[in-house]
């Protein structure tokens, strides 16, 4: 210790010696540094959490000095760390660790054979979670139902979330319990799916979900912040240093701030608050927004903003519940006749609660699938922008899955005169939830699923993301669907949604860098690596802009470095 005191008081200032040396430097290697010149550099030098210089090899080990760590990237690629606009990590954490996972399930039997493993750990009555199941990768195509469940859970309520979120099944132990039964009526803005006789069959969507759900016990204060601490270290194996985590309460902010406290609290969070569909829902998340750091004040520098306010337009592209103008279709080429989706808040309670939050300078994120819901969406944005005309708010359309040319227009005017209107938009729904979303959309509208082209052409930006747990969190799978469009399974062709609206690797990076940053109000400090800017930085196996299409899903991380701390190392 003496010995670094020493030091510290030997130091030059700042006065005498303009060029500070390095505290870490990597070089050898090719830094993507996504500037607005798309530049890319040998070498790059960090200290006191920043970006010192970014330049050759010759002008980095100018500056290191005997105490610099010297990371020798022998030729390999650095990014700015990638960066989610939309990935409920929070609950995502959550559910990785205490619930049953289904996302890799292929068959029903698969399914109920793991709800039996969990119920076996059981007391009779406790409830089983599980979560990430999907009809589409199902060898049955068909949802999962109560009657599956009936022999493996006799004795415990049951609750398998759907992978969107936007529904679920309810074993009959969890119906009775619920108190719902042939003649329970749907709840507005929500479904209670029945069977042939008439019965439900377990299936719950959008709002009815909560009729069973709401009598799962919340996780306690310790495991939403184990959940979080395991998913900051899956973001850091993958590179990814900043989320926008969408539709957070209280107590997940609350399970933030803990984190922080800790000193754990490695990344940029950046949280919208649950709106809910009602005025006074609304009201209620403008209290808890106003009660935290106003943008662009954060805590823990930088690390954990409050950055909004989330609200619904619509259902999912899985439960054919977003809102259309025309009828959902069924495996395809069929018509599901008469289901255009439905609004999930009332367009014009919706209506309000933007008014409410633009006038309280609040930033407004909405989720909308479907083309009548997309323009509600923009429309209802560019209404309250007129009448209260703010700059940099950065209202947002999340999802943005089928535009019309009117929304996209409608836009690029908001991005242009008001720096609101960006799409959060997810690539991976094309490859993950591809074959569902096939069968669903049709083949008229697949062809326009997120038009990442159209959007480039008009000159709108997005930020790109993962909508996990609707897929999974790892960037690389959006960098790789952006620019390849196939699904998971082929069902209806590999590549159900074309290739027109495909961009290149050197946009989709952007979309998870510099312009995701944007969305996060902190594009002065993340999204590209330029001196001054925070020394978030992810290290690749391979070179994202040289390597074929095919390959970028299969990117490996190898370090990442957060705040100038290297947060992994392969
Ligand atoms: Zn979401």
């Amino acid at each position: 210790m003496i010995g670094w005191i020493t030091l510290g008081a030997l130091r030059p200032t700042h006065a005498a010696q303009p060029q500070l040396s390095a505290q870490l430097v990597l070089v050898h290697g090719k830094i993507i540094t996504v500037d607005a010149a798309d530049s890319v550099a040998q070498a790059i030098a960090i200290r006191d959490g920043k970006i010192l210089r970014v330049g050759t090899d010759a002008e980095i080990l100018a500056l290191v000095d005997p105490h610099t760590e010297v990371i020798d990237l022998k030729g390999r690629t650095a990014t700015p760390g990638l960066i989610d606009t939309h990935a409920h990590i929070a609950s995502g954490g959550l559910s990785e660790l205490y619930e049953v996972p289904l996302g890799d399930a292929t068959n029903v039997a698969e399914v109920t054979a793991r709800v039996k493993a969990a119920v076996a750990l059981l007391k009779p009555g406790q409830w089983v979670q599980g979560s990430g199941w999907d009809e589409g990768k199902l060898d049955e195509r068909r949802y999962l139902t109560a009657s599956d469940l009936i022999a493996v859970a006799p004795n415990n309520p049951v609750w398998l979330e759907h992978t969107t979120g936007h529904y679920g099944v309810a074993n009959d132990y969890a119906l009775r319990l619920a108190h719902i039964d042939a003649q329970t009526p749907d709840p507005s803005a929500g479904t209670i799916d029945k069977d042939a006789h008439g019965n439900p069959s377990g299936v719950m969507k959008e709002a009815a979900q909560e009729l069973v759900t709401a009598l799962i016990p919340p996780p306690t204060a310790e495991q939403r912040r184990k959940g979080i601490e395991h998913i900051l270290e899956v973001m850091h194996r993958e590179g990814m240093t900043a989320v926008k985590d969408p539709d957070i309460d209280k107590e997940t902010w609350d399970a933030y701030r803990a984190v922080l406290d800790e000193g754990r609290l490695d990344a940029h969070i950046c949280v919208l608050w649950h709106g809910g569909s009602t005025l006074a829902a609304a009201q209620a998340a403008l209290t808890l927004f106003q009660a935290a750091p106003r943008l662009p004040q954060s805590l823990g520098d930088g690390r954990l903003l409050s950055c909004g306010v989330k609200i619904f337009m619509d259902g999912s592209g899985g439960a054919r519940t977003a809102w259309l103008y025309k009828d959902w279709n069924k495996n395809s080429t069929g018509v599901d006749a008469g289901n255009v989706g439905y609004p999930t808040t009332d367009p014009q309670v919706y209506r309000q609660q933007v008014a409410l939050m633009n006038r309280a300078g609040v930033p407004v994120g909405t989720h909308a699938i479907g083309d009548r819901a997309i323009d509600w969406v923009v429309d209802t944005y560019l209404q309250v922008l007129r009448e209260q005309p703010t700059h940099g708010l950065r209202h947002s359309i999340i999802h943005a899955n089928v535009p019309t040319d009117h929304a996209i227009e409608t836009m690029a005017m908001l991005q242009k005169q008001y720096d609101a209107g960006y799409p959060e938009l997810q690539a991976p729904f094309l490859w993950w939830i591809g074959d569902t979303y096939a069968a669903n959309f049709g083949p008229a509208r697949s062809a326009r699923l997120i038009p990442l082209q159209t959007y480039l052409k008009h000159g709108v930006i997005w930020g790109g993301g993962s909508d996990y747990s609707v897929t999974p969190l790892p960037a690389r799978y959006g960098l790789w669907s952006s620019v390849v469009r196939q699904t998971l399974k082929s069902s209806y062709g590999a590549q159900p949604f074309g290739t027109a609206e495909a961009v290149d690797i050197h946009t989709v990076l952007r979309s998870y860098t510099a312009w995701a940053a944007r969305q996060l109000f902190l594009e002065q400090r993340i999204g590209s690596l330029e001196a001054g800017k925070d020394a978030d930085i992810a290290v690749w196996d391979h070179d994202p802009y040289t390597i074929a299409p095919a390959q970028l899903r299969d990117l490996r991380c190898q370090l990442t470095v957060f705040q100038g701390k290297i947060a992994f190392r392969q």
